[in-house]
């Protein structure tokens, strides 16, 4: 049990260590930015995704712009065999009327084949437009998420600059306050724990641990000065009693 009592000028510099404290402690959380970095995380995430649908849609692209020029070669390829089988027709030397009828039915033949091979190319050219369409629409999604991601980048780092020059502040003012305090308190104020090493009584609840002080430590606490010192029960924090 803490015996001390702090005069009115000791009791100031505790309280405001202790609020400084816990300054101290809300700068250290923020400095984890966990909420950036998570969206850092899923932003990586995203931008995977999006590369390996840029992959697929690009490959899908390709293929038919190849179908579309492959039906383009073919289209050609039987109009050259119509305009052969034509000049064989005009040129008529040695044909009687059945080569001829063959001849007529082979081009008609072919002018259906190359119809539908010419409406094959075109639906492969508006599948390869449509495609690549999809990829420039996937590839600024992917520019717009590595953006984003530069973006939290930064604010990150500029971020840790300014909670590390807050911290560097408030550490500095607890070294000042700590000067003012008895310095038969400073070893228990220096120690680390999972609680704050000084806390005020809030709501007849301790400040570090949030328990209710029990029954007589309430009343110790109760009879206690400003200024006046108890640990609190349930973890051991030095409570200072303020008005
Ligand atoms: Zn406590």
């Amino acid at each position: 049990m803490a015996e001390t009592q702090l005069t009115a000028e000791q009791t100031t510099a505790l309280r405001d260590w202790i609020e400084e404290g816990a300054q101290v402690r809300a700068l250290h959380h923020e400095a984890k930015q966990t909420e950036r970095l998570e969206e850092l995380r899923s932003l990586a995430q995203q931008h995977g995704e999006t590369k390996a649908a840029l992959e697929d849609q690009t490959a899908t692209q390709q293929q038919h712009a190849a179908a579309a020029r492959a039906a383009e070669n073919r289209a050609d390829d039987l109009r050259e065999r119509v305009t052969r089988t034509e000049t064989k027709l005009n040129d008529g030397t040695g044909l009687v009327s059945r080569d001829l009828l063959a001849l007529q039915d082979e081009i008609a033949g072919l002018r259906a084949t190359i119809e539908e091979v010419e409406l094959e190319e075109m639906e492969e050219l508006e599948a390869a437009d449509a495609a690549e369409a999809r990829v420039a629409e996937t590839r600024a999604q992917a520019e717009q998420i590595a953006e984003r991601g530069r973006l939290l980048q930064q604010e990150r780092a500029s971020e840790g600059e300014r909670i590390a020059g807050e911290l560097a502040a408030h550490e500095q003012m607890r070294t000042e306050l700590l000067a003012r305090i008895p310095a038969s308190l400073h070893g228990r104020l220096r120690t680390e724990g999972d609680y704050p090493p000084a806390a005020v009584v809030t709501a007849g609840a301790c400040g570090a641990c949030g328990a209710q002080l029990s029954g007589v430590i309430a009343d110790t606490y109760r009879n206690l000065e400003v200024g006046g010192l108890l640990d609190c029960d349930s973890c051991g924090t030095l409570l200072l009693k303020l008005a």
